[in-house]
């Protein structure tokens, strides 16, 4: 079995379509996929179709972008209905909230000469969630830094000119409508926030009171001693763990789909919640 439950597609800031993601995931060998576009479950239908079509085990899902204690936190949400009523409408909120930031993010490029950048980001975003993705390919193909990366750290990070200030869902909202939706909450890519271990350990608190259920301990680029610390974490705050590569495009080569390490040892798996 390869799993790989955390994936994006051009219904936000991936590269593929849903379907062609799905092929790409079938091809890599992956055995049970996630779609986790940020914010929006528009890819689900296709993907889950194409999955079919391909024979591989297809998880409905959603990366949920929250504000915890005024920091970005992602909530990944398993298994979900799309359908759910409370979800949709949470969702369709956080929507809104991407379209105004990221007109106010032009408005802000614009003021240090940066024209058209909320034009270009929309028209890359297709039917799309707008995300800082976008923005960022824009000023890169402008020369405005060297790589994509450069890009984030020099106009698109807290204390940068692209950088808006943004109220997402709170925590515990974000769980509810992933649990009022049937699913399971996941704490994505804790690594990735830098927090020392006692900030962790409150995040991890405050998740798990709220409802969720799991970590990713396998998250894209982690590094082994970041796996171990967060398999710890999750013995310790008794979390299920989730793999999942964070993939968007095929550009990094580093990070394919479904070519993750194993679980270290004494860990509940996510889809031991499930029936295959
Ligand atoms: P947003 O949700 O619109 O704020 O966009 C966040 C997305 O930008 C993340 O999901 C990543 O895909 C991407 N991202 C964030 N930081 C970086 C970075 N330093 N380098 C490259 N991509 C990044
Ligand atoms: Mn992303
Ligand atoms: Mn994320
Ligand atoms: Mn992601």
């Amino acid at each position: 079995m390869i799993y790989d439950l955390h994936t994006h597609s051009t219904v936000s800031d991936g590269a593929y379509s849903p379907a062609e993601l799905v092929r790409q995931a079938a091809t890599a060998g992956v055995t049970h996929l996630a779609l986790t576009d940020h914010d929006c479950t528009d890819g689900l239908a296709e993907a889950q179709a194409c999955a079919r079509a391909c024979g591989i085990r297809f998880i409905p899902a959603v990366e949920i972008s929250t504000t915890w204690l005024e920091k970005s936190v992602h909530v990944v949400g398993l298994n979900i209905d799309p359908a759910c009523r409370e979800l949709r409408e949470g969702l369709a909120r956080l929507q809104a909230i991407r379209l105004t930031r990221a007109e106010e993010i032009g408005r802000r490029l614009a003021k240090r000469g940066i024209q058209g950048a909320f034009e270009a980001a929309r028209e890359r975003a297709g039917m799309g969630m707008i995300t800082r993705t976008h923005f960022a390919h824009f000023l890169a193909e402008q020369g405005l830094a060297a790589s994509v990366r450069d890009v984030f750290d020099h106009y698109l990070v807290r204390g940068k000119p692209g950088y808006v200030p943004t109220q997402w869902a709170g925590l515990e909202e974000a769980v509810s409508w992933i649990k009022m939706a049937g699913g399971v909450a996941v704490l994505a890519h804790p690594q990735r926030y830098k927090f020392t271990g006692s900030w962790l350990g409150r995040l991890l608190l405050d998740f798990k009171s709220a409802g969720g259920e799991a970590v990713e301990v396998i998250a894209g680029t982690a590094s082994p001693g970041e796996i171990q610390s967060t398999a710890a974490a999750a013995r310790r705050y008794q979390l299920m763990a989730s793999v999942g590569s964070d993939f968007h495009n095929p550009d990094n080569s580093w990070l394919k789909l479904g070519r993750l390490p194993e679980l270290p040892p004494g860990l509940t798996p996510v889809w031991s919640l499930w029936d295959d």
